[in-house]
């Protein structure tokens, strides 16, 4: 199958200070974002190097459909060796950047070494015809919201940026990768999060990424009609139906009372499912500050349908923050028996600024209050927390790097996390499929692999939706399609096919989402895994929650047939996840 003619990969050796353009390998067109990035870390990384060190790949992908017309298609992929879990990761992140790479023909970026001086610091920049590093050192330890703003003065308005905070230059594991969003004031609010990329391009010098795409148009597709008549058909569907529901239309901040009833609202460093803060902290609340505040729903990249990013804006009508999340408000509001959004809000703005995950910094917090460090509920101790991470301190350290550096440096015993990385808003207890996600996943604890939202499942259902979910995933953050868009896969092979102008069946679409993970998986074996690393931790098993007493019970060797691929059913290909 070949690709649009053209297509590139820009590839950066840091130690030796060199970029080239290549031509785009034509067996590799199938490939992009998260599969992409998979294959490229399979064959190119050392799964036993240190994720901070000059082998490790760090991975800018965006999928197949990014920079085309296809409605909310322009995610791009970060991906590398996790330093927080140690086996391969990716994280998929909005904002306009993978748009802008792929209106220039860029599938990827694929940056290796490491510099001989750790103190330095540098850009990359590209454009239309080069990709070239230049030094960045005038940038080092800026904050993200300062630094774009310095950078919106010496770059075209055209210009997108992929940036790490100060989190990432301090090379913490839970720092993120930031994307700015495609509105004028470019807000770097999208954060590629989970896993502690942002200090795997912290180890590599690279502070930011500007990719200028002009006024480039969309990409075209080889069957130009067939694709816009597509386009046409599934953004009146998709408007017509899901999009007036609370979620999408609200976003995920609105999903707080409904997980809160399915115990799944995490309270106290995970000792309840439910919250007694739920009415403060349900995103409703955010929406009705939009009538005296300003702010508003928006898209955080261009030709998004869903518009599911919220804008929050302070008491004084000020931008404050965006994409204030449900799981944000669950892992560092919630399970930190932090009651006000306000509160959540403030201290999500300082990890957009430092480059953190909110998962991984909730989590962390948490912990950190239960083994009585901080009172639960110490909103300020919480934001002054978060100052130190900037600074570097050996608290601040411990909590930039997550929830299982920080349970080390306490000792304490109950840290909810699987393969060294924390679990999500959305709990194993109530939701059997999504525990099984999270111990099977290559990404470990991480929702986006694989979220069933299904209490009750026989454990046997449990495992093969789990699967099923998993697959769903990896071909979805391959594709460029948002994970809120929720296609299925019969509706992203039908794009693929008009786009490239062959079809693409569904024995093809779904082996290559299987495929990716089987990469991920001989990544992550050959990386030491094993069965061990498979398990649920011991709170998880002890700490019951609801009147049903819910812990996770699963059998290991049930879990583990996750691993085994089930005969394909249709509801893979035609329902949409829930
Ligand atoms: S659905 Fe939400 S997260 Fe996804 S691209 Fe649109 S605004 Fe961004």
């Amino acid at each position: 199958m070949a690709g649009p003619i053209g297509d590139r990969l820009i590839r950066v050796d840091m130690t030796a200070g060199n970029v080239s353009i290549d031509p785009y390998p034509e067996d590799w067109t199938l490939l992009g974002g998260r599969a992409l990035s998979a294959r490229i870390l399979l064959e190119e990384c050392d799964p036993g190097c240190d994720p901070l060190g000059p082998d490790n790949v760090l991975v800018l992908a965006p999928g197949v459909l990014a920079g085309t017309a296809a409605p909310t298609s322009g995610r791009l992929s970060v991906g590398g060796k996790s330093p927080l879990t140690n086996g391969i990761k990716e994280a998929n992140v909005g904002g306009n950047p993978g748009q802008d790479l792929m209106k220039l023909g860029y599938r990827g970026i694929v940056v290796k070494g490491q510099p001989a001086d750790p103190e330095r610091r540098y850009a990359l920049e590209v454009t239309a015809d080069s990709a070239r590093l230049v030094p960045a050192d005038a940038h080092k330890g800026k904050w993200n919201y300062p630094l774009i703003e310095d950078l919106s003065q010496e770059y075209s308005k055209t210009t997108s940026f992929i940036s790490i905070g100060p989190a990432g230059e301090l090379r913490l594991t839970g720092a993120s990768v930031a994307c700015t969003d495609h509105e004028q004031d470019r807000h770097p609010a999208r954060h590629a999060g989970r896993g502690g990329l942002g200090a795997v391009m912290g180890s590599k010098g690279l502070k930011y990424v500007s990719v200028d795409a002009e006024k480039r148009p969309v990409r075209k597709p080889a069957k130009t009609k067939e694709f816009y008549a597509l386009g046409k058909k599934y953004t009146k569907t998709y408007l017509d139906g899901p999009a007036k529901e609370p979620f999408p239309k609200w976003g995920t901040s609105a999903i707080v009372a409904e997980a809160d009833t399915l115990y799944t609202f995490p309270y106290k460093n995970r000792v309840e499912g439910r919250s007694p803060d739920v009415e403060t902290l349900d995103g409703m609340r955010i929406v009705e500050s939009f009538e005296t505040r300003g702010g508003g729903m928006h898209n955080c990249m261009t030709g998004c349908i869903v518009k599911c990013s919220n804008i929050v804006h302070d008491a004084d009508g000020k931008y404050k923050t965006s994409a204030l999340e449900f799981e944000t408000l669950t892992l560092l509001g919630s399970n930190c028996a932090i009651a006000s959004w306000e509160d959540v809000a403030d201290l999500d703005r300082l990890c957009d600024e430092l480059g953190l995950d909110t998962i991984e910094t909730g989590a962390a917090i948490a912990i950190y209050m239960d083994s009585g460090g901080l009172e639960f509920g110490d909103a300020e101790g919480a934001k002054r927390i978060l100052r130190e991470v900037a600074e570097g301190t050996e608290l601040g350290r411990a909590i930039g790097d997550g929830a299982v550096a920080i349970g080390r440096k306490t000792g304490h015993h109950r840290v909810p996390a699987v393969k060294g990385q924390a679990i999500p808003a959305w709990d194993p207890r109530p939701l059997k499929a999504a525990g099984v996600t999270y111990c099977t996943s290559p990404m470990g604890a991480d929702h986006t692999a694989g979220l069933v939202v299904e209490p009750g499942q026989p454990y046997e259902e449990a495992v093969r939706a789990s699967q099923e979910s998993q697959i769903l995933n990896a071909v979805c953050d391959s594709s460029g399609f948002c994970q809120f868009l929720m296609p299925n896969l019969d509706e992203i092979r039908e794009f693929f096919g008009h786009f490239l102008g062959e079809q693409v069946s569904r024995e093809q679409i779904a082996d290559l989402g299987w495929r990716c993970l089987e990469d991920e998986w001989e990544f992550n074996r050959r990386a030491g895994f094993g069965p061990d690393d498979d398990l649920m931790p011991e709170c998880m098993k002890q700490d019951a929650i609801g009147p049903a007493k819910l812990v996770w019970d699963l059998d290991p060797a049930l879990v583990a047939r996750a691993y085994e691929r089930f005969e394909p059913r249709d509801e893979l290909f035609e329902s949409r996840p829930s």
